[in-house]
């Protein structure tokens, strides 16, 4: 019999989550990451990498006991509107009889009390370094900083950036959009009344509401020129620059805080089950453009297929065929996904009168649509039916 029932690689909210949810189905777990989350307390000041949950996440994560101590900034409107259109799009929670579209959390605060909450239940490796991978019928086999640990199924949950599926030879193929992206915490002279504002212009400014009524967590979407430039910016500098592109819609942005350059792009594994024994999910599987807001949401999902298998499975976790379905369900959501946002991202981009038109005209149809605009709240939810078809 194998040391454990599932290792999974990586930690991160994706990782530690599926590692939690196999604990709880009285599965051995063991979790191994290349390094230890921050351990420090809680700042003042909200961490400037934030992820906007859909209510499905939050519903995982909560049944996880996942949720107590993050701070949470409800989303309960979103509004999007383009420099140069005349027309704008606004959702409202109130419209679907929710309480919030989506809450903003801290990525750190949240993957800090995963850890907490997986202590007693999984074996943890960390900082740990996954020497080799070797699969075999009926075991996969590790060697983990020297030590060899079998299990029957592997989860590769490292990221973006996931060194063990080049040791394994899993391609991954980039689909459409890629660039860099500003993100910061940002103080407004205007309060936000919880909603999310969303500009296309001078690339994609989106401001997440936090729990202050004053504070937003910022992410700017940019081409590689302009990123460049602004990256060099001092801080008054910079918040000028916010208040011009977002047209003052919060007022002035009185002050901003530590700024960090993500590159983003949009990729997708060539398959979730690439091997018998092992499963891709969250970034590693596929990563997606951020003007969705839906990265997180999306591996999250993944954790909720693999929790539904394991809820069902009779043998062990690498069971012969036990993954295809899930593994076809997954890809085919993400390949969706990604046309989606590679088609708002190209439209965006068309410049040109004939292109502004039909762009106006679409987001004037959605806007006075409200079956179509109920629809598309429940998607990015993930209460819609594309986001459970898969
Ligand atoms: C600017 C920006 C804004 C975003 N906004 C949103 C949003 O609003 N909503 C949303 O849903 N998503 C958002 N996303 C996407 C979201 O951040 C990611 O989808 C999410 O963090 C991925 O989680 P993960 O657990 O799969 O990977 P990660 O968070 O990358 O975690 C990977 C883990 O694996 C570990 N690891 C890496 N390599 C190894 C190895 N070789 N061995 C062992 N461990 C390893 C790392 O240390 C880390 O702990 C945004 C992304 C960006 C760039």
């Amino acid at each position: 019999m194998p040391d454990f029932d599932a290792i999974i690689a990586g930690g991160g909210i994706v990782g530690s989550s599926a590692a939690l949810c196999l604990a709880r189905l009285d599965r051995r777990v063991l979790l191994v990451d290349s390094k230890v989350p921050q351990t420090s307390g809680l700042n003042d000041e909200f961490d400037v990498r934030t992820v906007a949950l859909s209510p499905r996440s939050i519903n995982l994560l909560e049944s996880l006991d996942s949720m107590a101590d993050v701070r949470r900034g409800p989303i309960k409107r979103i509004h999007v509107w383009e420099r140069e259109g005349t027309a704008t799009v606004g959702f409202d929670a109130n419209e679907i009889g929710a309480k919030a579209l989506a809450e903003v959390v801290e990525v750190s605060a949240l993957v800090r009390r995963l850890w907490t909450s997986l202590v007693d239940r999984v074996e943890v490796r960390a900082p740990s370094t996954i020497e080799a991978v070797e699969c075999y019928g009926e075991t996969v086999e590790l060697v983990i900083d020297k030590d060899v640990v079998s299990t029957a199924c592997f989860v590769v949950a490292e990221g973006r950036e996931s060194s063990t599926l080049k040791q394994l030879g899993i391609s991954t193929q980039n689909y459409g959009s890629m660039g860099r992206a500003i993100g910061t915490v940002a103080k407004t002279v205007d309060p936000h009344n919880g909603c999310a504002l969303q500009h296309f212009g001078d690339g994609i400014l989106a401001f997440l509401p936090l729990p202050e009524k004053r504070s937003v967590s910022v992410v700017w979407s940019l081409p590689a020129g302009r990123y460049d430039q602004l990256l060099t910016l001092d801080g008054s500098a910079f918040a000028a620059a916010l208040t011009h592109e977002s047209e003052s819609v919060l007022g002035e942005v009185a002050e901003v805080g530590e700024r960090l350059g993500f590159p983003f792009g949009q990729s997708l594994v060539s398959d979730f089950n690439p091997m018998p024994r092992v499963l891709v999910i969250g970034d590693a599987a596929r990563t997606v453009h951020p003007l969705a807001g839906q990265g997180v949401n999306l591996g999250l999902e993944d954790v909720q297929g693999i929790q539904e298998v394991t809820r069902h499975l009779k043998g062990d976790m690498g069971e012969n065929n036990v993954w295809r379905r899930f593994a076809i369900r997954r890809h085919a959501r993400a390949r969706v996904m990604l046309q989606l946002m590679d088609f708002f991202d190209r439209t965006y981009r068309a410049s040109g009168p004939y292109g502004r038109w039909a762009r106006n005209l679409g987001v004037r149809t959605v806007n006075k649509v409200p079956a179509l605009k109920y629809q598309l709240m429940r998607e990015a939810m993930g209460l819609g039916p594309l986001a459970t078809l898969y």
